[in-house]
């Protein structure tokens, strides 16, 4: 059996940790291959809720491999907590493997993201101030520290006060950031190191000995297609590859063993933070959405901004993904609605019109949406098993999502719990595999 990438098809918070989680029991394998604990998860298992940021949704499938692979940043404080927790709540972590080359996100990085924020004032990007843009920044320039340097204590040491001792000045004299203690640091660091040591393995081989074994592996993306580093509306950006290219780079196997790209994405639209959002809502819809979607960030709590659909995004994550399929989560949130509305293309200042996502930032910063209203439903969608049995309009959404996005919609979502996941194409990976 070969690998699926599961990818966010917009800007993240699509849903995909629990179509992950659904997905996960059918698979050998899940492995996480870029990010951080930027990231946030919320998967529903009856009535008992799961926060992930760092974990792979797929942890809670306790037959399951869940692997953190080598594009992963990791902080070990978030990590050994959230195992922690799971542990506490009775769930087994057992089956996690770390990458020896996974970056690891320190004390510093979480400082110099905090630091850099605040000084960019109005020009901030909005990142979750976790460390995560620094640690990629670090690995870049090739000063970074990784999860197999905490296996030799000796080495681990040179290496933080090393790092401390360059970053120490950008600190104190750019941040004004008062002095690292490295002996803190580094007592801290080893006793992480203690608790991941068990779990650290080299996860490039592990997933080939299974792929050759016939078994089969689910990779999945934290955030999604807009804001990936090289392909996303930057700088409006994560600092990592959220697309399916990135599952191979960050994992370490080759395209030739993946199957299946299944974009996720929400009936309609959000954006965290600050830059262009040519489909956003106007304000009561906006709000409305929101509170009936729940929009607000796993991680750091903040409203998201609401809008409609964005084909035109839709079909430019199609294409840098390479989608053979669609899911379409939330649908249940547009219950309500007399007409549901699409963005079908984009008016460019001087008037032309364009259905092709605009590769210059430009273009997209003053793009206003060309909107198609389509016929709403006011039917609950929550108990609804069957999608012969959704209302004919919420039926007529999807087929049309599938048309205008020429990806088949696979699976469609209508409620938080694992079981409110329809079939739409049985033909398809995700479709067969949950039918
Ligand atoms: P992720 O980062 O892509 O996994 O997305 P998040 O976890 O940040 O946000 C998705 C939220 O939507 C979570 O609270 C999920 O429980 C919830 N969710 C997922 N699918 C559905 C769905 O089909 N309907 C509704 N109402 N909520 C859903």
């Amino acid at each position: 059996m070969p690998a699926t990438i599961i990818v966010g098809a917009q800007w993240g918070d699509e849903g995909k940790g629990k179509i992950v989680d659904v997905l996960a029991e059918r698979h050998t394998l899940v492995a996480r291959y870029q990010g951080g604990s930027n990231a946030g998860h919320t998967v529903l298992v009856g009535a008992e809720e799961f926060k992930f940021h760092l974990l792979p949704s797929g942890i809670l499938s306790p037959e399951t491999v869940c692997i953190l692979g080598a594009g992963v940043v990791i902080d070990p404080e978030v990590l050994v907590r959230e195992l922690d927790e799971l542990e506490g709540r009775g769930r087994p972590t057992n089956g996690l493997r770390i990458s020896g080359n996974a970056h690891l996100v320190l004390p510093w990085h979480r400082l110099i993201d905090q630091a850099t924020e605040v000084r960019l004032g109005d020009l901030q990007i909005g990142t979750t101030r976790r460390g995560i843009g620094p640690a990629y920044a670090d690995r870049a320039a090739r000063v970074g520290i990784r999860v197999q340097d905490l296996l030799d204590r000796k080495i681990l040491r040179e290496k933080i006060i090393a790092a401390l001792s360059v970053k120490k000045d950008t600190l104190q004299h750019v941040f004004g950031v008062a002095d690292l203690d490295a002996e803190s640091i580094i007592a801290q660091t080893v006793a992480y190191a203690d608790r991941l040591e068990p779990h650290v393995a080299d996860t490039s081989l592990l997933i080939a000995q299974a792929l050759a074994r016939g078994e089969s592996l689910l990779c999945e993306g934290a955030q999604g297609t807009l804001l990936d580093l090289d392909h996303g509306t930057y700088p409006f950006v994560t600092s990592s590859n959220p697309i399916a290219g990135g599952a191979c780079v960050g994992l370490g196997f080759g395209p030739t063993h993946v199957t299946s790209v299944v974009g996720v994405a929400k009936a309609y639209l959000t954006r965290v933070g600050a830059g262009p959002f040519p489909s956003e809502a106007d304000p009561d819809d906006d709000s409305a959405l929101r509170v009936k979607g729940g929009e607000f960030g796993t991680t750091t709590g903040r409203a998201r901004r609401c809008g409609w659909l964005d084909l035109v995004g839709l079909r430019f994550a199609a294409r840098v993904n390479g989608l053979t399929e669609l899911v379409l989560t939330k649908l249940d949130v547009l219950s309500g609605f007399d007409h549901v509305r699409v963005c079908t293309a984009y008016r460019l200042p001087g008037g032309r019109v364009v259905d092709e996502f605009p590769a210059h930032q430009s273009d997209f910063h003053h793009a206003s949406p060309v909107f198609e209203t389509l016929e709403g439903w006011q039917e609950p969608l929550d108990d609804v098993t069957r999608v012969e049995d959704l209302p004919a309009a919420a039926r007529a959404y999807v087929a049309y999502v599938a048309g205008a996005s020429g990806v088949p919609v696979s699976l469609v979502g209508v409620g938080q719990r694992r079981d409110q996941v329809l079939v739409a194409d049985a033909a398809t990976t995700c479709g067969a595999l949950v039918a």
